[in-house]
């Protein structure tokens, strides 16, 4: 089956740009009845921690974006995180040195960046020169007398490297632009290039989506599998996201981690639904489940030119999803802003009654107030209290005390003896007893809010 992977390396919280990453990695796989792998790529051992790693799960979780295989979820194929899968790499380096195609290599790091800046002088690329490439057996113990640990490099041959990429079309590279790169650190770490390819095919994953600042490192990914006889996945790299401003998404111009965009308010199914179609075109514009995102996506959709964050759009997802969700959902999700006591037995009517009108947690506040405890009234609806037909209040409050919290009942008791209706009717009665101009339906707030509460704003309308 397809198996897409999205492999995250733990030194940061996870961001828009990442959750988009292993959303559409999710989508793929489930697309075609595929599995989705997660791995951890922590290697890096002074950026990466534990609490980082674990709340990356988290955030996966949130979302919805169960994995198949992965930390939690071990199967012959793992260990999923790289830090423990260094006896996996050490024979992978062993077979390339012993077929010639990684070489220790005893260039300092300063004698690196003096020969990077001679040929930043002489506008060249980048390029290690292949010092160490011939040394005899003399030559090393030599340098290895000195003191000098060695990387490992990985022979690049001059020619031409091509592939066809699953968003960009064929990419053409050249082993002679490319030069011999590092796969192991002379701390004996992995490098990314040899971890990302080698577990990729350890780990049966033949689907890749990953951001395009990844496209360069691609080729080396493929000469090292080729190599080792291993399979490559095809690779698709997804347009990056920008701010406003066109620069990648950062703190400053907007990103915002997927935890910060939960404690805010957003909801797991308003951030897929936005970004399932960010850089993606996708037919249908109603708020789809996962599996639903999946069976519409389709890599040829995926766009090539950058992919503007617009809060707006999250915003209006947002809403989808909240006027969507079912109620019992809501309540977890307002609560902890929430000031006025909601009584637990008209909890639930409450909700249901709010719920068109909630975009954000602390939306509710307002008709917790208008039910459960005291509004200070708005400006415009002052004023629509104050223009209204007099008679009104004399009627609504004969038709409250008659009629008690039954709304069509009351309607037709003040109908009948003020003679007002429509506008007239409604829009001061609303003043009156919820203090704003627009909100939830008068029918279920009332008896929510009681006939003593009402009562008592009705004749203070009077005044
Ligand atoms: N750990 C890499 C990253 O987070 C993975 C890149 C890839 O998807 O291949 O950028």
């Amino acid at each position: 089956p397809v198996t897409t992977r999205f492999a995250p390396s733990p030194t940061g919280a996870m961001h828009l740009g990442n959750a988009r990453t292993a959303l559409f990695n999710w989508l793929l796989a489930h697309s075609a009845g595929g599995r989705f792998v997660l791995r951890l790529e922590d290697t890096d051992q002074e950026r990466s921690r534990p609490e980082l790693a674990e709340a990356l799960l988290d955030d996966l979780r949130w979302l919805g974006l169960d994995w198949d295989a992965g930390p939690g979820a071990e199967d012959e194929h793992g260990p999923y995180a790289q830090s423990e899968r260094g006896g996996v790499y050490a024979g992978y380096y062993e077979k390339l040195e012993e077929a010639g195609k990684a070489y220790p290599c005893y260039c300092t790091s300063e004698e690196l960046e003096a020969v990077r800046r001679a040929q930043r002088a002489r506008g060249e690329p980048p390029r290690y020169p292949g010092r160490c490439r011939n040394l005899t057996a003399e030559d090393r113990e030599r340098l290895e007398a000195e003191g000098r640990e060695a990387t490992l490099r990985f022979r690049v041959e001059p020619g031409e490297i091509a592939f066809d990429d699953l968003v960009r079309g064929r990419q053409t590279f050249h082993g002679e632009e490319i030069g011999d790169f590092i796969i192991r650190r002379s701390d004996g770490t992995p490098s990314f290039f040899f971890t990302n390819a080698v577990d990729d095919a350890l780990m049966g994953v033949d689907r890749v989506l990953r951001g395009e600042d990844h496209l360069t490192n691609t080729p080396r990914q493929l000469l090292i599998l080729e190599e080792l006889g291993l399979p490559a996945p095809t690779y698709g790299h997804i347009n990056l996201m920008v701010g406003d401003d066109g620069a990648p998404l950062s703190k400053r111009n907007g990103s915002r981690s997927v935890a910060e965009l939960r404690e805010a308010g957003y909801f797991p199914e308003a951030v897929n639904n936005y970004l399932a179609r960010l850089g993606h075109h996708m037919e249908e514009g109603a708020l789809l489940a996962l599996g639903d995102l999946a069976a519409q996506f389709h890599a040829e959709g995926l766009s090539r030119s950058p992919a503007k964050f617009d809060v707006e759009q999250l915003d209006h997802w947002n809403k989808e999803a909240v006027h969507h969700a079912e109620p019992a959902r809501l309540w977890p999700w307002l609560e902890p802003v929430l000031e006025t006591d909601v009584p637990e037995e008209a909890r639930e009517a409450w909700l249901a009654a709010v719920q068109p009108n909630l975009e954000r947690p602390s939306d509710a506040e307002q008709w917790a107030r208008v039910c459960f405890g005291e509004v200070e009234n708005s400006e415009d609806a002052i004023a629509e209290v104050e223009g209204a037909d007099p008679t009104l209040w004399e009627g609504a409050e004969a038709a409250l005390q008659e009629n008690g919290t039954d709304f069509a009942a009351v309607l037709e008791s003040i109908k009948g003896s003020t003679g007002l209706k429509g506008k007239k009717l409604f829009k001061p009665l609303r003043a009156a007893l919820t203090g704003r101009t627009a909100g939830p339906e008068l029918g279920p707030l009332l008896p929510l809010m009681g006939q003593e509460r009402a009562l008592a704003r009705i004749r203070a309308a009077k005044k």
